[in-house]
């Protein structure tokens, strides 16, 4: 049998939209949401049944701090800002001004862990449902983008893998917050995986939920001499006795890959069992009962795209401002070790506060195209703390602003004036400086 297979088939459409985003995770949420605000009409594509992406379908939490570096001063404001006061007024969030660290809601980490914001997954599905419904964003779950027709450096339609077969989707304008670049990808841009010389990323983790955990014995345990936590990173969720756990690690997970993803994920579930024994017997979690596991495999690190700027670690540690920047961040390069013999997480120091530019967003060879979220033109290394949720959804409302201005303005992405987006940015509460 041949090894490829030339498949020609007319396809149904569901029509033209202003912007389609693919993917529904922050970025891409935020994305759709502050693009259908300004008046674009909107389709979200998202292949799971819920948005949130890995704040959801990863059970990761909290949202890492969005604070500057010192604990002072928020560096996200904007939509991050309305979904966590949406989400504490169901008592789905303990907003970040509340938390401390070290603390239970911050596993005892010290460094960059001031003031996250633990939050209810379930909840925040709930919010997001309800924030788009608002915006009146058409939203299309169950739906995977499978490839793309271009022409003249642009996207025309996106090929979609539905519940009900292939279908394809036209649009002036495409985010891609996928989380893997899977439309720069296709649409030709380049791209590279993980680390820049080895082509490793960072290790994937399952994370899981246990209940009936002691506050009082896991505070102890974990500030005695030699804490924070050993063998368990835990943080406490706004319920009472309720703790995400986040210290597993598989190596070497591609996430463009099925078979990576495949043999990760039952090597991620192995460990889920063999470390709830481990949890059994540290101090507070005597017990604990699993509760909930995550359906996906939570991915720290997949493509990065070349964009028309790249971010850098000396960008990053040294606090460098750009003209065209969209949105401040102060979470540390958190990079997980790659390989079970490296040490990693907060080798580099960074400034107390720095600037994501917009043309990190702008993916080269390919106009009609922006990119939001943890795959934007960003070094490797860079992206330790690019990457986490706060930053990933001031981003995306970037993104999504962006690509409104361009709509109403008739302009090519790269034409959109950086006063114009900013002074739209500012108006919607991001902080930029
Ligand atoms: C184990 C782990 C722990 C973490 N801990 C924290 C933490 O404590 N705090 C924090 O703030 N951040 C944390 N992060 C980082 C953070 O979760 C991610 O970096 C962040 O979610 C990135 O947002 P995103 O929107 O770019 O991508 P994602 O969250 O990955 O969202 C991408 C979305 O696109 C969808 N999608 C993917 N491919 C397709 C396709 N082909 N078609 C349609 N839809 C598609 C996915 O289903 C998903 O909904 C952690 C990450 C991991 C993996």
């Amino acid at each position: 049998m041949a090894d490829r297979l030339i498949y020609t088939k007319e396809i149904p459409s569901l029509g033209h939209y202003e912007l389609v985003v693919l993917g529904g995770g922050p970025a891409g949420v935020c994305a759709a949401i502050e693009a259908a605000r300004n008046g674009a009409k909107v389709l979200l594509i998202e292949g799971s049944g819920m948005l949130g992406g890995m704040a959801t379908t990863g059970l990761v939490g909290p949202f890492m701090t969005n604070y500057d570096r010192e604990g002072e001063r928020p560096t996200v404001g904007g939509l991050y800002r309305e979904i966590i006061e949406r989400l504490e007024a169901r008592s789905g969030a303990i907003l970040p001004e509340n938390t401390d660290s070290p603390s239970i809601h911050t596993s005892f980490i010290k460094r960059y862990h001031r003031h996250v914001t633990p939050f209810d997954s379930f909840m925040l599905q709930i919010v997001l449902d309800e924030m788009v419904r608002e915006a009146g964003v058409g939203v299309l779950m169950y739906t995977r983008f499978a490839d793309c027709v271009c022409e003249g450096g642009k996207i025309r339609s996106v090929i979609l893998a539905a519940l009900e077969g292939l279908r394809c989707v036209s649009a002036d304008l495409f985010i891609d917050a996928t989380g893997n670049a899977d439309v720069a990808y296709a649409a030709g841009v380049p791209t590279w995986k993980g680390e820049e010389e080895s082509g490793v990323p960072q290790p994937g983790t399952l994370m899981f939920e246990v209940d009936g955990v002691s506050d009082e014995g896991y505070n102890a345990h974990a500030k005695r001499p030699g804490g924070p936590t050993g063998a368990v990173k835990a943080y406490r969720t706004p319920t009472e006795g309720i703790y995400k756990i986040n210290h597993l690690r598989v190596f070497n997970t591609d996430a463009t890959d099925s078979a990576s993803m495949t043999r990760a994920h039952v090597e991620a579930r192995r460990q889920v069992l063999e470390s709830y024994r481990v949890l059994q017997e540290t101090p507070g979690f005597e017990n604990a009962r699993i509760t909930q596991v995550a359906p996906v495999l939570g991915v720290r690190e997949s493509r990065h795209i070349e964009g028309k700027y790249k971010v850098t670690v000396a960008d990053v540690s040294g606090g460098v401002k750009f003209e065209d920047c969209i949105a401040t961040y102060a979470f540390g390069m958190d990079v997980h070790p790659r390989n079970a013999e490296m040490k990693g997480n907060f080798k580099i120091e960074i400034a107390n506060v720095y600037y994501v530019p917009y043309r990190a967003m702008l993916p080269i060879g390919c106009d009609n195209l922006l990119v939001a979220g943890k795959t934007i033109s960003c070094e490797s290394q860079a992206a330790g703390g690019i990457r986490v949720m706060p930053c990933a959804m001031a981003i995306g409302q970037a993104a999504g602003a962006a690509a409104a201005i361009a709509l109403r303005d008739q302009l090519a992405l790269d034409a959109v004036r950086t006063e114009e987006l900013q002074s739209v940015l500012r108006a919607h509460g991001a902080i930029l400086d």
